[in-house]
């Protein structure tokens, strides 16, 4: 009985030694995973912590980046404006250049095309009792530089028939002062506001009498018509009014010129100048010969052929000569 009792003991014993043994693993466990979990969340916030500095130090460099951007994009601003500005002031110059240069195209013979390939002398005849009167009808015009300095460069002097030629009109005086004759052609140069009638045509003349007047301080009594003393144009505008003028003109004090040889300009705009140059060595009987020339805008040609006319009349040895007023008249066959 008593054995029995020691064996419950022992049993008894054994099992509250299993129960605390199985108690103490379950608590030592529970302790290590309580402590893994703490490990772990310390790393989580160590982590987190180095997450948002890191973050932190990102947001910093973009502010930093956001600056020096802006910092070089101002100075790129800057760099751009003075670049621009330096370029306006060369285009600037660059235009002045232009200008000037452009002015002394129109002003010199630069401008002019090169002399046409001279016509093969052929036999220069002899010429010399002809006095050459080379006249220019139409001008001033931007040609009229360039026919001034062939003239000069040739020691030639010429007469220029004027219009009203606008913002040319200040080449009248040039043309005065370098020794040529201006004369007077029309005003409008319009056939049929200037032979619409008698009063018609001396209230033209007046008006350009009082241009080359305040132009070059010079009243003119030599007067080309527009389209010649024999022009027929003016019949339809005024029937006999040709016959009239022509002599009141002269009881007005005025000569009035026509020509008796025509260089042909007038014929068409594309006239060339070989043509030209031809034309004019068809030299009439007459010892007093009126060239009759244009200077107008378009009459390039004029102007190229202008030298080799001016150099077959010297070979053959003609004087060159302004009008003025006791130049033999020449005139044409009256037709209206
Ligand atoms: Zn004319």
């Amino acid at each position: 009985m008593r054995e029995l009792k020691e064996k419950h003991v022992r049993i008894l014993l054994v099992a509250c030694a299993v129960v605390i043994l199985a108690l103490s693993i379950t608590v030592a466990c529970m302790t290590l995973k309580n402590r893994t979990l703490r490990t772990a969340d310390a790393e989580v916030s160590k982590a987190l912590a180095s997450a948002q500095q890191a973050n932190e130090s990102l947001k910093a460099e973009e502010a930093e980046k956001e600056s020096s951007l802006a910092d070089q994009m101002k100075k790129q601003s800057e760099s751009y404006s003075r670049e621009k500005e330096s370029l306006q002031k060369n285009i600037a110059d660059l235009n002045k250049q232009l200008a000037i240069k452009r002015a002394a195209a129109t002003a010199s013979p630069s401008a002019v095309k090169p002399s046409p390939t001279p016509l093969p002398p052929g036999k220069v005849p002899n010429l010399s009792s002809k006095t050459i009167y080379l006249t220019f009808d139409d001008g001033p015009s931007p040609r009229t530089p360039e026919i001034l300095k062939i003239l000069k460069d040739n020691g030639v002097k010429a007469t220029f028939f004027v219009i009203n030629g606008g913002k040319n009109n200040h080449y009248m005086k040039d043309i005065v002062e370098q020794g040529h004759t201006i004369a007077l052609h029309t005003y409008t140069h319009n056939y049929s506001s200037v032979y619409a009638s008698d009063d018609a045509y001396f209230s033209d003349l007046q008006k350009i009498s009082d241009l080359v007047y305040q132009q070059t301080g010079v009243r003119s009594t030599i007067l080309r018509f527009p389209g010649g003393s024999s022009n027929t144009v003016s019949r339809k505008y005024c029937k006999g009014i040709m016959s009239r003028v022509t002599k009141e003109v002269e009881k007005r004090g005025y000569t009035y010129m026509d020509w008796n040889l025509s260089s042909g300009d007038a014929s068409s705009n594309s006239v060339s100048a070989n043509t030209i140059i031809n034309n004019c060595r068809n030299v009439p009987k007459s010892n007093t010969v009126v060239v009759l020339m244009h200077d107008a805008a378009a009459k390039h040609s004029t102007v190229q052929a202008l030298p080799q006319v001016i150099a077959y009349y010297r070979a053959a040895g003609c004087t060159f000569a302004a009008m003025d007023s006791s130049t033999p008249a020449v005139h044409q066959r009256v037709q209206n």
